[in-house]
């Protein structure tokens, strides 16, 4: 038997300097669906890339906060094409390969995917180590070093100690612009009513034979709500089929950047949803009287800060279709606003509508080397409800790193615009179908 390890040793604290130094071609602030898709797109182009992410787990708020469904990767209609492609391929592939995705169609338009987000996080975690990319877990950005509207180093703090990045281009996509703001360049906050987040809640065991619609839900949320001090009415829940299991989206939480504000506002989103369990258990006994809460989701975040870019998106160019010549990503998904505390706008577009994200509100107006990602781009609140979700991130993501790419040290704000046209057409243009007409029925869900 091998002996018992007994000694030890004494060390001090040898200096202030960071920890450690490191050094890359693109570091990618924000590890959810936009950063990971960045990183990943970035390594695939070749180039040396760190991930970086204040929570000691990749995958942001797709894994983290328990999404639970993928939004906006089709076109409307009963039999939508899908308008990303690339690293949301290799999404959809590895989920059906471990039977953890489920396509399923709402009434006549919107095509989403559910998915199972522990297997969300081992393809996120297993595909940043084969593309080698860097992972820095648990790491909050606590400085920015600018020289000449260009991000130069940005440091950060982990529990192991301080750790500084030196690269060629950055790209934000911490979902609350926390690189821009940092580094001093002028960002958006919502100028009067903020937008609600929600704290997510998984519960197992619930009895699929008697689920009630969501509108009985939302009625009856109207009806008796103050009886359970519920604050949202409307029920939202994704079920996935022969499981037992459901995430529910029935809260409105605010979402403050205040840190003291945000920690009392993250405990009372677990309040009220706890409140909405109770009134589902007590209403709904059929279906969720022997329900129990398996998983609370980190808090989740919809808009808090955005960049101020090149373009501030707005809702009149998403209802017209507004095309620009610097497109990066499309989607159809309907305006979801979360400003009310009782329920949210929710506008949906015909079968035909797309509308586009141009590369100019991915752009921080007075910076050479950095490019946002994901839910912290310019656009106004209402344009910014629709583009958020999580197809148009993976685009956007994608998008963050080709452009940083063709830009090689210079600027982003002059990139060849023909190469970047020719590196995003998929996201742009192409019209596939994902299954055919004949397998329509068995793939999709309704
Ligand atoms: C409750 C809720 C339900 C939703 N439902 C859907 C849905 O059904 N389908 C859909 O497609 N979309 C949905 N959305 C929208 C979508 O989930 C988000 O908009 C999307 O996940 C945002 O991705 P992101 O990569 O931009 O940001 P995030 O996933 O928020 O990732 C940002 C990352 O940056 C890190 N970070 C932040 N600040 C720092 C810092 N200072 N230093 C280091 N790291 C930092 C964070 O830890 C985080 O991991 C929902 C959103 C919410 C909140």
């Amino acid at each position: 038997m091998a002996s018992l390890s007994t000694a030890t040793r004494i060390v001090h604290r040898e200096s202030v300097e960071p920890t450690r130094r490191l050094k890359a071609d693109i570091c990618v602030v924000g590890a959810g669906i936009a950063g990971m898709s960045a990183a990943l797109q970035a390594a695939k182009l070749g180039r040396k890339v760190i991930l970086v992410d204040s929570q000691a787990a990749l995958g942001g708020q797709a894994v983290n906060s328990i999404i639970a469904t993928f939004c906006g990767l089709f076109s409307n209609g009963t039999h939508g094409y899908q308008f990303t492609y690339g690293i949301a391929d290799d999404i959809l592939n590895y989920l059906e390969s471990q039977d953890q995705a489920i396509f399923y169609r709402h009434g006549p338009n919107t095509t989403v995917v559910y998915y199972d987000e522990v297997a969300l996080g081992r393809w996120v975690e297993q595909s940043v180590l084969q593309a080698g990319i860097q992972p820095l877990m648990g790491a909050i950005l606590s400085d920015v070093e600018v020289v000449d509207g260009r991000v130069n180093r940005a440091n950060f703090m982990t529990r192991y100690g301080a750790v500084s990045i030196e690269a060629e281009g950055f790209v934000d996509a911490s979902g609350d612009a926390a690189l821009v703001y940092q580094a001093g360049f002028p960002c958006r906050e919502p100028a009067e009513k903020g937008v609600f987040g929600t704290q997510m809640v998984v519960l197992e065991n619930i009895n699929e034979d008697h689920q009630p619609t969501k509108q009985l839900i939302s009625e009856r949320m109207k009806e008796r709500g103050d009886a359970y001090g519920l604050r949202r009415r409307e029920g939202l829940g994704f079920t996935i089929p022969g499981r037992g299991i459901v995430a529910m989206n029935m809260t409105h939480v605010e979402t403050p950047l205040d840190p003291v504000e945000a920690s009392i506002k993250a405990l009372e989103g677990k309040e009220q949803a706890s409140r909405a369990v109770d009134f589902l258990k007590r209403e709904f006994p059929e279906c969720f009287g022997q329900a129990r809460i398996r998983a609370f989701g980190l808090p989740g975040i919809r808009q808090t800060r955005w960049i101020v870019g090149r373009h501030h998106l707005t809702v009149d160019e998403l209802t017209s279709g507004h095309f620009f010549d610097d497109a990066i990503a499309r989607t159809a998904w309907p305006i979801e606003l979360h400003d009310h505390d009782d329920g949210h706008h929710w506008i949906t577009f015909d079968e035909d509508h797309v509308h586009y994200i141009p590369l100019g509100s991915l752009v921080p107006a007075e910076c050479h080397n950095v490019v946002a990602a994901g839910r912290c781009i310019d656009a106004d609140s209402a344009a910014l409800s629709s583009v958020r979700v999580m197809g148009p991130c993976i685009a956007m993501g994608m998008a963050a790193a080709y452009a940083l790419d063709l830009a090689r040290g210079g600027s982003v704000q002059n990139i060849d615009v023909a190469a970047m046209r020719e590196r995003v057409k998929d996201n742009v243009e192409q019209h596939h179908y994902r299954w055919s007409e004949a397998d329509l029925a068995k793939k999709v869900l309704a």
